[in-house]
């Protein structure tokens, strides 16, 4: 095989000396896409038996047999929680399997975060106080779809995170030149210990609590994979007991003009 791939390191050894070490990482990037097809495989098999499972048990009706009800619920939710598994795994092998954005667009912010409000409020069932901020008053460039997927995780963990009488709150602004979108709550919050590994795939603080929270392990991992595709950094600050802050920083470049217009027509 002709094509090998090359890691190389320059290591200081004396006053005017350097070493060259160069190490073949061909076969390590050979076995990771090997992963990744894997896995993307394994979640596309499992996407029909899970639609005709999830089908069956929608025509099951719990009046009819009264004693199934608890068993079908139960069944339902499940059944929907690893339909969320597998497209959570396909998106994120959809994300890694690119290096850049395969098409990119004018993200309109204010329908985006009149959005996140309404996930918010439907998560929280009003036993939040939800606050939301848009003063940053400009668009982002990139992808809606894939920006809306990382937001969306943000906000769905912090509510989920964050128990009854706390306080979510999502606010967009400037920042330099570019602008910042800050998901805040008052929550748990995350030992420091647990950040630098918080978006590894499956990584979870609390596996009992966040199970029961409901969430798939791979909300993060899919945050940071879409806001590296746009060039943009998750900074996460967090105390435990007081909450914690996911703020996604995008550069000057990232940034356009809302067009006011546009968006009077559009609503
Ligand atoms: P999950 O589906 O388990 O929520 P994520 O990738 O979204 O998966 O998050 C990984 C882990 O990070 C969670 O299991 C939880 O322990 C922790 N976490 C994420 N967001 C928050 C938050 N806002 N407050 C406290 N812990 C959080």
């Amino acid at each position: 095989n002709p094509a090998v791939t090359l890691s190389l390191r320059l290591i200081p050894y004396s006053d005017d000396l350097w070493m060259l070490v160069a190490r073949d990482v061909s076969r390590l990037l050979q076995l990771e896409q090997m992963r990744r097809d894997f896995v993307a495989n394994v979640s596309h098999e499992l996407r029909t038996p899970l639609t005709v499972v999830h089908g069956y048990l929608d025509m099951l009706d719990p009046d009819e047999h009264p004693d199934w009800a608890p068993m079908l619920a139960e069944m339902q939710r499940q059944s929907q929680r690893m339909t969320q598994l597998v497209e959570d795994l396909l998106m994120l092998s959809r994300l890694e399997s690119q290096d850049s954005l395969p098409a990119e667009e004018t993200v309109a912010m204010a329908p985006m975060i009149a959005t996140l409000r309404r996930e918010a409020n439907a998560l929280s069932q009003g036993r939040h106080e939800v606050i939301v901020e848009d003063t940053a008053g400009v668009d982002l460039w990139g992808s809606n779809k894939e920006l809306h997927s990382a937001f969306s995780n943000l906000v769905s963990n912090a509510v989920r995170y964050t128990p009854a009488g706390g306080t979510i709150r999502v606010r967009f602004r400037r920042e330099d030149k570019g602008a910042v979108l800050e998901v805040i709550d008052s929550g748990y919050g995350i030992p420091a210990a647990h950040l630098p590994r918080i978006t590894e795939r499956f990584y979870r603080v609390s596996t009992s609590r966040s199970r029961e929270s409901g969430g798939t392990g791979l909300g993060l991992s899919i945050v940071k994979h879409v806001l590296n595709l746009h060039q943009a950094r998750l900074e996460i600050t967090s105390e435990v007991g007081r909450g914690s802050t996911f703020s996604c920083h995008f550069g000057a470049d990232r940034v356009r003009p809302r067009d006011e217009f546009a968006l009077s027509e559009a609503l």
